[in-house]
């Protein structure tokens, strides 16, 4: 299946992505510019739910090195991620498209808590939905996330956005020799150990058959143009 006949997909920002330019927190002009984009995307036919998560506020692995209890960091880690969320929903409202945040923590004077059937249901009326709160266990990411999700919403592909615009064969900023891929299959990103995700995300998106996107978020209306099939990006998996 080509990318421009994705029919639903998971977008995962990672939270850094939010950050813009900053070194920490949320960017509000960055979440406006994604926002922008999804519509855009969305506008194309596609339903779109989008995972989001936290590292641009707290990563339980960091704050546990620090000496934190790693089960609390984490959950500080999954409330970093309904931030995020929530930024972004007000940031596609703005723009008059809909949104909602289904967290996997439940906390009903925030946001709704993430339901199945529910959330399903809001993708199929046209709504952007916003995944917080992580898979609502410690010591998951929200890379995991995403291919759950994308699972049970029986999405076609993960799109996973990063700083770079593909899997390399070679860290790009270090190896000018390093080539970018096409394609590539699950077990050829394994044995290369290209580490396009923690090892829990991607062994479930091979179990499932789940396609993943890798594609820069830097270039405005990136969502929009994997989709279309014209972005730079790579598939593994598809
Ligand atoms: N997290 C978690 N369980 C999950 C997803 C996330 O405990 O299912 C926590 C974990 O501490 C993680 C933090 O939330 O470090 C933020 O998520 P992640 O590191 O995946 O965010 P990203 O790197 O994409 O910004």
């Amino acid at each position: 299946m080509a990318a421009a006949d994705y029919r639903r997909v998971i977008v995962k920002l990672s939270g850094e992505a939010l950050s813009g330019s900053e070194p920490f927190g949320i960017d509000q002009a960055t979440a406006d510019r994604f926002a922008a984009d999804l519509i855009a995307a969305q506008a194309l036919g596609v339903t779109l739910g989008v995972v989001v998560g936290g590292g641009n506020l707290l990563r339980g692995a960091t704050a546990a090195s620090h000496g934190a209890d790693r089960t609390i960091a984490d959950v500080m880690g999954m409330l970093a991620t309904v931030m995020n969320a929530l930024a972004l929903e007000s940031a596609i409202e703005r723009r008059g498209a809909k949104a909602r945040t289904v967290s996997a923590l439940a906390m009903p004077q925030v946001c709704e808590t993430y339901e199945r059937r529910a959330a399903r249901r809001h993708l199929d009326e046209g709504r952007i939905v916003l995944f917080a709160g992580g898979t609502g266990n410690p010591f998951f990411t929200t890379d995991t996330t995403a291919v759950l999700r994308a699972a049970e919403m029986g999405a076609d592909a993960v799109l996973k956005a990063t700083n770079v615009d593909g899997v390399y064969s070679a860290d790009p900023k270090k190896d000018p020799a390093a080539t970018r891929y096409e394609r590539l299959g699950f077990d050829e990103a394994l044995d290369k150990r290209l580490g396009v995700m923690d090892l829990t995300a991607f062994s479930l998106a091979r179990d499932h058959a789940i396609p993943i996107i890798v594609f820069s978020i830097r270039e405005p209306g990136a969502v929009e143009s994997v989709l279309r099939g014209t972005g730079r990006a790579t598939i593994v998996g598809g």
